[in-house]
């Protein structure tokens, strides 16, 4: 169980758990005032926001930004990112002057054990997720006791019902984007005039590693080019306890 919001033994009757009574206080919170409640619940040494620099990340980079741009930001630097990703990652870090943002890279021992051929993402997607994301994710939050992610319900699927806190019994994710629209996040880019992804202007909606990244028709999710053609929708490090 999570330390910071452990919950005591009060008997037979099931209380909500701290964590389930913060969700709820949170329930209707503008993202920034989430953003703020993590970083009083925890303290910036134990908070981190892992962000894939993707099509809408700048608006959660922009929240945070204003409440406190020295918040680490956990980037996974997977090895089959698209070079205009890496590049809009400096440019995010240059237009909202994010102070510690730390790009994280899969074990090279692993991925010469598991991947030499570089072939993983075909054969088996799932064990090359685990690899180049989820285990160095978890490497990377071990300093931390929360992690905040920019995970939307609009977004559907495994996505829909999330709520705003939960507890993984490792550790505290906050989703200050749980319940905001597609239409908030556009105005978050037009207000703050926040550069857009690279590769929106050539039609990709969502964009993850390359031979797993794919554009989108008109009349489809945005996360209908991730993993096309295939049963797998999320990449394991929402649906992996953090430690
Ligand atoms: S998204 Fe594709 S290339 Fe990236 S880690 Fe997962 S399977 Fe591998």
């Amino acid at each position: 169980m999570n330390a910071i919001l452990q919950q005591p033994l009060t008997g037979a009757v099931a209380e909500p758990s701290p964590a389930a009574v913060l969700d709820r206080a949170l329930r209707d919170a503008p993202p920034a005032k989430v953003i703020e409640v993590a970083l009083q619940t925890v303290g910036r040494e134990h908070l981190a926001l892992v962000s894939s620099f993707g099509t809408e990340s700048a608006a959660l980079l922009k929240v945070m930004a204003d409440v406190d741009p020295a918040i680490p930001v956990v980037f996974l630097d997977t090895g089959w990112l698209f070079e205009e990703t890496l590049a809009y990652r400096d440019t995010l870090i240059a237009t909202l002057g994010l102070r510690d943002v730390r790009s994280i890279k899969p074990s090279e021992e692993t991925l010469s054990q598991e991947d030499p051929d570089r072939e993983l993402w075909f054969s088996n997607p799932d064990a090359c997720c685990r690899i180049r994301k989820v285990e160095p994710l978890a490497r990377a939050l071990k300093p931390f006791s929360a992690w905040i992610n920019g995970r939307k319900r609009f977004q559907g699927g495994a996505r829909a019902e999330i709520p705003v806190l939960e507890d993984d019994g490792a550790k505290l994710k906050f989703n200050p984007f749980a319940n905001v629209s597609r239409e908030e996040i556009e105005a978050i880019y037009q207000l703050a005039k926040l550069p857009p992804h690279p590769l929106v202007a050539s039609g990709y909606l969502s964009v993850g590693c390359m031979p797993c990244s794919s554009r989108t028709a008109l009349d489809e999710d945005a996360r209908a080019g991730r993993w096309r053609g295939r049963a797998k929708t999320e990449c394991g490090i929402h649906t992996t306890k953090t430690s």
